[in-house]
């Protein structure tokens, strides 16, 4: 009986050995950026290639066509620990924060579990998770039950200076967000020869984040408030007619989104809408919250910075698997310990 040690040793030797095969998978996803949902050569790349190394592959689940679930059985049906892993794209940036490394770290962990599996009880699973960057698709993932007999689920999001957008996260923080967005329609008239008939709800919007601004003092702590805007005008000589805007609020927990920022935001929303009417006659406004990616931030202690690896990994899974058998409550479906297929809730 091998020792964790031994075990781990295995683990980062496997992951050496296929060093190259994870780099091309990382770049082959960088150069060719899929934005969310669309993920489809990077979704099909990342389960081909963890299914060359003995994964039984479910191709899609939950109902996104991108989505999908890497198994392989250990000497138990338990514990289910799943690696989460992303590859969708930003529009017009690409790659931005690096989900095409958090894509082929997924598959580094499969790699270097696939070395051990034999001699540890549980089953090791890689779930392809669509749409991070917008769209929440590990929420609807999780409402379809794709994560309702998994134990426990890791992940890693990278940071540094050699991402597409360099990024430095403090450690151990998540927040709750969820996202807005701002329409105003005017009238359009020439900007030059007809002014005085133009109704500019480009000028709203400019108001809107002003506005924002100014709300910033008397947000709840760990707020974040972001946003862009999206439809600004057509060409210079024409007041702009219509005019959009779309942010992301941000709060420690779902609780103060929903209690403190969303709401403050919600005020300021009606309040600007107001303003808006009042300073522009016959300015319609038309404001959504969209709130797909509302969700609950994990308790103060859940999240942990990676362990040190030694120089040269990519990264590597290694729980400490517990020898917990679920063997009682959900039985394989067939096949026996190894290779079986568990049943699974419909979804
Ligand atoms: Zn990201």
């Amino acid at each position: 009986m091998a020792t964790r040690e031994e075990l781990e040793q295995r683990i980062i030797e496997a992951i050496d050995l296929h060093r190259e095969l994870i780099l091309e998978v990382a770049e082959t996803i960088r150069q060719n950026p899929e934005i969310a949902f669309q993920e489809y050569q990077a979704s099909a790349l990342l389960a081909a290639s963890i299914q060359k190394f003995g994964y039984e592959v479910e191709k899609p689940i939950g109902g996104l066509e991108t989505a999908f679930r890497a198994s392989r059985h250990g000497r138990s049906d338990g514990p289910i620990i799943a690696v989460l892993a992303e590859y969708n794209a930003l529009p017009g940036i690409g790659h931005g924060c690096g989900h095409n490394l958090i894509a082929a770290s997924g598959l580094a962990a499969a790699i270097g579990l696939s070395a051990v599996m034999g001699e540890i009880p549980g089953i090791f699973e890689v779930i392809g998770c669509p749409a991070e960057e917008a769209g929440g698709g590990k929420i609807v993932l999780q409402q379809a039950g794709v994560f309702d007999d998994v134990d426990a689920a890791l992940m890693v999001h990278h940071a540094g200076h050699q991402t597409g957008v360099g990024t430095r996260y403090p450690e151990g923080t998540c927040l709750a967000v969820t996202e807005l967005t701002f329409e105003y329609f005017g009238k359009p008239a020439h900007a030059a020869a007809d002014p005085q008939n133009g109704i500019n709800a480009l000028n709203a919007v400019i108001a809107l984040f002003t506005g924002i601004d100014a709300l910033r003092q008397h947000v709840p702590m760990e707020t974040r408030i972001h946003g862009i805007i999206t439809h600004g005008g057509d060409a210079p000589n024409i007041v702009p007619h219509y005019a959009a805007a779309r942010f992301y609020v941000r709060a420690a927990t779902l609780e103060d989104l929903e209690r403190g920022a969303a709401r403050a935001l919600g005020q300021q929303r009606l309040k600007q809408a107001l303003q808006g009417l009042a300073h522009e006659p016959g300015l319609a406004v038309d404001q959504k919250d969209i709130g797909g990616r509302g969700f609950r931030a994990p308790a103060p202690g859940v999240l942990q910075p990676p362990r040190k690896l030694p120089e040269g990994d990519l990264g590597h899974a290694a729980p400490p698997l517990s020898p917990r058998r679920r063997g009682d409550r959900r039985p394989a479906a067939g096949g026996g310990a190894h290779g079986g297929r568990r049943a699974r809730p419909p979804r």
